[in-house]
């Protein structure tokens, strides 16, 4: 899951930033109303978390045009408490749902969680493909009683194959959703965990494995289907 935050608070930003990567999700931040303009319309994020009051463009304005844009990502506003105006005219200009600031972490996260719900993915804290579940909450990977800890970067790419099963993935792709556009990682970085993640299922006797499209990217199988 990779989630955008448009906030000119940067404390604030980061913060935010701070809970949800503990929480496993992937974030890119960004300080106006340009860049997060310019970064929703790449449409690979799973939320946005929208400020209204925002430099360059406002909030209400991003979100008007990345509708009008056809770009359905969930958009979460960040309000102050006196915007009650502002609140009713996100909501009706394509807005998911809004949170007035300030706010506990907790209440942020299930606003993300039931907004990701919402786009009619299965949200369960296991996710399961041929013989093997990559579950959420532990960051494991089981089959049967075996079980394997995966570390974060393991568990993003694990999600991403199990996602969209027997879906060809570029490269490109998983650098994107779990790197980031502005990080220096390159596709040599994908082909390291991907062997982790070879010799992980392997270790488990899994009959699942990790396929290469030469050049291009990977899939998914499993050796029952
Ligand atoms: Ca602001």
């Amino acid at each position: 899951m990779k989630i955008l935050i448009v906030e000119d608070e940067v404390a604030l930003a980061d913060a935010l930033s701070e809970i949800l990567k503990r929480n496993k999700y992937a974030v890119d931040a960004v300080y106006d109303g340009e860049d997060g303009l310019d970064y929703a319309l790449t449409g690979i994020y799973d939320c946005i978390l929208l400020d209204i009051m925002l430099p360059k463009r406002s909030g209400l304005d991003v979100l008007r045009e990345i509708r009008k844009q056809h770009i359905s990502t969930p958009v979460l506003l960040l309000t102050a408490r006196s915007d009650t105006e502002d609140k009713i005219t996100g909501l009706d200009s394509g807005a998911d749902d809004y949170l007035t600031k300030p706010f506990v972490s907790g209440e942020l996260l299930a606003r993300v969680r039931s907004l990701t719900r919402r786009r009619g993915e299965v949200v369960t804290d296991a996710f399961t493909f041929g013989d093997v579940a990559l579950n959420k909450s532990t960051f494991s990977l089981s089959r049967e009683e075996n079980c394997v800890k995966l570390s974060l970067k393991e568990y993003q790419i694990m999600e991403m194959l199990i996602a969209n099963p027997r879906q060809l993935i570029p490269k490109e792709r998983f650098l994107e959703k779990i790197w980031g556009y502005d990080s220096d990682a390159e596709y040599n970085n994908v082909e390291v965990y991907i062997s982790f993640l070879r010799k992980k299922l392997t270790a488990l006797g899994s009959s699942v494995t990790i396929r290469t499209a030469r050049g291009i990217g990977y899939f998914l199988e499993s050796g029952k289907s």
